[in-house]
């Protein structure tokens, strides 16, 4: 199952997180919820690949430690989302689709709209 892309109204912000926006329910260490806003990760999706900072031109992703969550102790985190221009390669590549970039933010065309013309 997919991130939610409803998050933003049927979950709620529930605090933050380094100032990334934490979507509930969050019971550490077992469930993290959605962090992020412009590039929202779903961090009980995430099983810490790493692909999508490998992608990121602009380095939006830090690798963060999860210590006892099931379904991996090492994932990401959006800390630099600001710097996000769009490209959607994260959303693309990771493999088990954990984020979700806020396409309502975009200025100008996008990868994905490329690749779908
Ligand atoms: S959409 Fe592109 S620029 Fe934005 S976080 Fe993903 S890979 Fe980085
Ligand atoms: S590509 Fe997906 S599963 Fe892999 S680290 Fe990034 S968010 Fe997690």
């Amino acid at each position: 199952m997919p991130i939610d892309p409803q998050f933003k109204t049927t979950r709620k912000m529930v605090g933050l997180h380094h100032g990334l926006e934490v979507w509930g329910p969050v019971e550490p260490p077992t469930k993290l919820g959605i962090h992020g806003s412009i590039v929202a990760i779903d961090l009980d999706l995430c099983y810490g690949c790493l692909k999508c900072m490998e992608v990121c031109t602009v380095d939006v992703f830090e690798k963060v430690q999860t210590p006892k969550h099931p379904v991996s102790t090492i994932k990401v985190d959006s800390f630099r989302e600001n710097d996000c221009f769009m490209c959607l390669l994260c959303e693309i590549v990771c493999p088990v689709d954990a984020i979700l970039v806020d396409k309502g933010l975009s200025q100008g065309d996008t990868l994905r709209a490329l690749l779908d013309s």
